[in-house]
């Protein structure tokens, strides 16, 4: 397990779970040519749940979640996000990305725009929001993330950790219902990934409902109310945390887990 301690002052019982459905998945299959990457994806997702999805590399777990916003195309079964379902029509796939935010492993900002730029030029120029109101937003969610003395930085001039917070609070200024974190922090030097897992904590205390694809079992335990476990494009196991990695069922998770923990 990541030596990263995660202080147990995370009060779970305060997250509120509804039983309003957030995104279903059924009978999901995805392809890459020929190579079948995500076989009978079945995944139902509360509003307020959090998730952490691990497995080994390359089991499908990114491709997985990039789906959920359509930056990948599933070929079988249905996907549906916040009531719309993704399929050709764009109109549904402008919808469904409105309310999905996604953070990345390597934090994509863009090097030649300030941090304030960064966090205000999709909402100025995606969603039509007035400069100064963009520019407040951004600047609310850069104090969220604890760096609003970073806004006029370029991305450059930041630590990873400082830049992964901006990518974090840039997706915020989109206003999403949901966010999709893929592996925020393994690009991270150690030191810094406390500060990422941080913020997205304090996302989680105030309800956002997130799907995180992630090693630090730390977070999990601490923060995840369902671990799903990836291996061969398949969810092969999936349990509250505390189950999860007390009482793994299947081998595949075993083998999983003692090599991590
Ligand atoms: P993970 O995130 O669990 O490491 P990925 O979802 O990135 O796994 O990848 C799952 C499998 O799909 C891997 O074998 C990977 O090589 C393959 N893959 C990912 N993206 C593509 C792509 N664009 N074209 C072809 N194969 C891909
Ligand atoms: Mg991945």
């Amino acid at each position: 397990m990541s030596t990263l301690e995660i202080e147990p002052t995370v009060d779970t019982s305060k997250m509120q779970i509804s039983d309003e459905v957030a995104i279903q998945i059924a009978d999901m299959n995805k392809w890459f040519g020929t190579f079948h990457v995500l076989r009978d994806i079945d995944l139902t997702v509360y509003r307020g749940e959090r998730i952490v999805i691990c497995g080994p590399s390359g089991s499908g777990k990114s491709t997985l979640i990039r789906c959920i916003n359509r930056l990948e195309e599933h070929q079988a079964g249905q996907i549906v996000v916040d009531g719309t379902e993704l399929n050709s029509d764009l109109k549904n796939v402008d919808k469904v990305r409105s309310e999905v935010g996604m953070v990345f492993q390597h934090f994509n900002l863009f090097p030649h725009l300030t941090v304030l730029e960064n966090c205000t030029l999709a909402p100025i120029w995606v969603r039509k929001v007035p400069r100064k109101e963009a520019v407040e937003r951004a600047m609310h969610f850069l104090e969220k993330v604890k760096i609003p003395e970073q806004a006029d930085k370029y991305p450059g001039q930041l630590s990873g950790g400082q830049q992964q917070r901006v990518a974090i609070a840039r997706s915020l200024c989109m206003m999403p219902r949901i966010m999709l974190f893929d592996e925020p922090t393994s690009a991270l030097d150690p030191e810094m990934i406390k500060e990422v897992l941080d913020t997205m904590i304090e996302l989680a205390e105030e309800g956002m409902t997130m799907i995180c694809v992630t090693h630090e079992m730390g977070f999990a335990q601490a923060v995840a109310n369902r671990v799903i476990f990836m291996a061969d494009g398949q969810i092969v196991e999936q349990n509250e945390p505390k189950e999860f990695f007390n009482n793994p069922k299947s081998e595949r998770t075993k083998q999983f887990l003692s090599q991590i923990i």
